[in-house]
């Protein structure tokens, strides 16, 4: 096992296909320990920002003297050996803010103009319509509870997360994709929400614009939910926004720890999964499971003997640049046909994957074995299995 430092620690929609994809930026490797227990410490760092001083939780130390420290809010430090100038063991607990200070510190990193909305397990971040960010928030309470509701009644031990969950949205494109280009690099211009393992924050931009072109008066809402349902946006903006809220509960319930070696077949596959719009309602979103009719039609149009296989293995598939979104079907497909016929086994293999530790790394060979043990299938079983159910999905009305 060669643990390693994370790829670009992001998962992004295509604002082509409204698709994810998770851009590819290899760090260099690092042999990494996990910290014994809970360990808190002051970590003076001089790195591009200057001097400054972190606080948090260690849970990864690596070999090489990287240390991987968990913030008060959630957020993840990935310390470099070369930026840390002190450590100081702390004694206590961290304080965390309150929701109002945690939105005020957020927004005084934000650009000019940016508010805060408030709700039950929400953040919200923006300098859009305050009618939009409302509308936003209710989609994600709702996905919130569903989603815990869904995988309590699975069996999966699911917690609510520890802290707020952070989403900030931006009014206008060009300045969403200026603050994106920080954390998607060239990407952000094809990239219309994402979720960052390491900041733990969804960032989007209003969806319901017209994009770059200046909107005198705010948004085009109105304030009106079915104004938001009635534009051509609609099924890509509930997309996008479930598909990144889906990361970021199944990343703060425990379900998938952050920066483990969770196959991107899984997350993306319960993203898919989560994702479907119900474009008839001015809630836009209401249930789990329901037909996901762009993926169906894209898994049997381009499916080839093997793709199961080559997704179990490894992550590359999604990360390619030729046709990431045959990926996120096969891994929709796969994902719909386990949880239908092999729930108790799903949920096996998500608790599996749970624990494993933060920078661990797994081989193609532990990623097959994992998914064979815990199915009691084959790849090649699985995929004769998942190719018929497809088809027969595809003949059934969407519910
Ligand atoms: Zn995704």
């Amino acid at each position: 096992m060669s643990p390693r430092m994370p790829r670009l620690p992001v998962f992004a929609l295509l604002a082509l296909a409204l698709a994810g994809w998770s851009c590819a930026a290899e760090a260099p490797a690092a042999k990494v320990s996990p910290a014994s227990g809970p360990r808190l410490e002051q970590i003076t760092v001089r790195d591009a920002d200057g001097l400054r001083t972190i606080a948090g939780e260690v849970l990864v130390e690596a070999v090489d003297g990287g240390v991987l420290l968990k913030r008060a809010d959630e957020r993840y430090d990935l310390v470099q050996p070369t930026a840390i100038v002190a450590r100081e063991p702390l004694a206590g607990e961290l304080g965390a803010d309150t929701p109002r200070e945690l939105g005020q510190r957020i927004i005084a990193e934000l650009p000019p103009g940016f508010d805060v909305h408030i709700t039950k397990h929400y953040v919200v971040c923006f300098n859009t319509s305050r009618d939009y960010a409302k509308w936003c928030a209710a989609l994600f309470e709702r996905l919130h509870d569903a989603f815990g509701n869904f995988w309590r009644k699975a069996g999966l031990e699911v917690v609510d997360p520890a802290q707020p969950l952070v989403v900030v949205i931006f009014a206008d494109r060009a300045a969403y994709e200026a603050h994106a280009a920080g954390d998607l690099g060239a990407a952000a211009d094809r990239v219309v929400g994402y979720y960052n393992l390491l900041s733990n924050r969804v960032t989007t931009f209003d969806l319901t614009g017209t994009d770059g072109l200046p909107r005198p008066g705010g948004s085009p809402l109105g304030g009106a939910a079915a104004q938001v349902m009635a534009s051509p946006a609609a099924a890509g903006l509930v997309s996008t926004l479930v598909h990144e809220a889906t990361h970021q509960m199944a990343f703060n319930c425990g379900m998938h720890r952050r920066l483990a070696p969770v196959p991107l077949w899984l997350s993306e596959g319960i993203a898919t999964y989560f994702e479907t719009p119900e474009l008839d309602s001015d809630r836009g979103w209401r249930g789990i499971g329901a037909i996901n009719r762009p993926r169906l039609d894209h898994f049997l149009a381009t499916h080839r003997p093997g793709d199961i296989a080559a997704i179990l293995a490894s992550d590359d598939r999604f990360r390619s640049p030729d046709a990431p979104l045959d990926a996120y079907a096969v891994a929709w497909s796969l994902t719909r046909h386990l949880v239908a016929t092999r729930k108790r086994a799903f949920v096996d293999y998500v608790r599996l994957q749970a624990a494993k530790q933060p920078l661990a790394d797994d081989s193609p060979e532990e990623r097959l074995r994992d998914f064979e043990r815990a199915f009691g299938v084959s790849p090649t079983e699985i995929e004769a299995d998942v190719v018929k159910a497809m088809a027969r999905l595809a003949s059934r009305p969407a519910r």
